[in-house]
């Protein structure tokens, strides 16, 4: 771990006003190498996977502007992930919003890249397809662990004849062998389905669902701790797609389903995974033009922050061992 003299900083708020230079994600310096990097930040600003409502393509952009807002210590925990992390901003992923077969091979490059420079992956979407490009990064060596936070199973098969888009990144990646679907588990699923079981691929792979009912019935911690069971000891990346939250939260998003959990919640099961291995994560699926007061990407950029502070301890953990 760098000591905090030689670490990149995020722009100091009582220096430079929150409202002053030009946005990245927490404000964190924008480098084209994750080289002595920690942690990287990147956008992938790509929709073309989602079947309905579009807009996430716009997520990167309005999510760096909207972590302005945001400062660097924990208030819960009092620990700040940029004192001992280089935390950076990679900028976007190259993409082809008319090609997803190219879009998924230049993503994945692009994040083996940072991954080749011992950086840990934090992707900003776009759609939840970008999910599958970072875990074919980070599942490479060894199919990582998942803990998901969605409204959906993201288990789907085709979809209009095709098989990449944003209800299927997690069936793709168990089929690929990047995901081990006995340490995978999905929490906060709920609303109408497709079918009369659109978890019949999770079942009968062995992944774990907390629905919202086992949710609301367990609470944030007792939830936590299940999903910190399911995946056990080894690597794990944690993928957010904005959707579990109740819409109250996060309006801007592409999947509206009524009856879900608060920021609350989700910040409490966040900070209940620290001390897992985590290897990478993302936030996903914050559309800016269904939110233009822009509440859901600030929702976005606190559970990023979140993400940060358990990366980070994780990283503390593995450099002390
Ligand atoms: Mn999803
Ligand atoms: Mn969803």
């Amino acid at each position: 771990m760098k000591h905090k003299s030689d670490t990149p900083q995020p722009f100091d708020a009582t220096i430079v006003p929150r409202f002053a230079q030009v946005g990245t994600f927490m404000r964190c310096p924008l480098r084209t190498s994750a080289a002595g990097i920690d942690i990287a930040m990147a956008g992938v600003p790509w929709d073309a996977g989602t079947p309905n409502r579009t807009g996430s393509r716009h997520g990167p952009a309005q999510i760096r502007e909207m972590s302005r807002l945001l400062r660097r210590y924990n208030f819960a925990t009092r620990v700040s992930p940029f004192d001992d992390c280089a935390i950076a901003d990679l900028g976007d992923a190259p993409i082809n919003p008319f090609d997803v077969l190219a879009t998924l091979a230049s993503v994945q490059r692009f994040f083996a890249e940072i991954c080749s420079a011992s950086a840990l992956p934090l992707a900003v979407g776009g759609d939840h397809l970008i999910t599958l490009p970072v875990l074919r990064t980070v599942g490479r060596q060894r199919p990582v662990g998942l803990i998901h936070f969605d409204a959906h199973a993201d288990t789907m098969d085709t979809l209009f004849g095709q098989r990449y888009h944003s209800g299927s990144p997690l069936r793709r990646a168990v089929e690929e062998g990047v995901l081990d679907p006995a340490r995978a588990v999905s929490i906060g699923l709920r609303g109408t389905q497709f079918s009369a079981d659109d978890t019949a691929f999770n079942r009968a792979h062995g992944m774990t669902v907390v629905t919202i009912e086992d949710f609301f019935e367990a609470g944030p911690k007792a939830v936590a701790g299940r999903a910190r069971e399911v995946v056990g000891e080894g690597p794990v990346y944690v993928t957010f797609d904005v959707d579990v939250l109740d819409p109250v939260y996060a309006p801007g998003t592409g999947g509206l389903e009524p009856g879900g959990p608060s920021m609350r919640d989700c910040q409490v099961m966040l900070r209940a995974l620290d001390g897992l291995d985590i290897v990478g994560a993302d936030v996903n699926e914050v559309s800016p033009p269904l939110d233009t007061s822009g509440l859901t990407a600030l929702h976005a950029c606190n559970i990023i922050f979140e993400l940060l502070c358990i990366m980070a301890s994780a990283l503390r953990a593995r450099r002390s061992a």
